[in-house]
């Protein structure tokens, strides 16, 4: 089956144009980059150990807040994690419970 990817949204989807920007992406590729998750300080070490532990192949980009760093510190800083494609369809279970434990924490 085949599937375009937006290099800006870093989704794949089967449409002829991005449903996120509209951008007519290309042809994906096993390599593409697929956004997974964006976690903060204290939860991307949590999600970063569970990839250790799977060996699930992942790219981790830091970002910073929106204006707010340099009166506040580095406490807002946050990490989006993305997934190749191939690994992202090969291990979605366990990616997907992953999400589940960190966007619906206990309490
Ligand atoms: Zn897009």
């Amino acid at each position: 089956m085949k599937q375009h990817y937006c290099p800006h949204c870093h989704l794949v989807y089967k449409s002829q144009v991005c449903p996120s920007c509209g951008t007519r992406g290309r042809l994906s590729t096993p390599d593409d980059l697929i956004f997974f998750i964006a976690a903060d300080y204290f939860t991307s070490a949590r999600v970063e150990d569970y990839l250790n532990e799977e060996e699930i192949p992942y790219l981790k980009k830091g970002e910073l807040g929106v204006g707010l760093t340099s009166r506040i510190g580095l406490s807002f800083e946050y990490q989006r994690f993305f997934i190749p494609l191939k690994a992202f369809i090969d291990y979605e279970d366990q990616l997907n419970t992953l999400k589940e434990v960190i966007e619906k924490p206990e309490s």
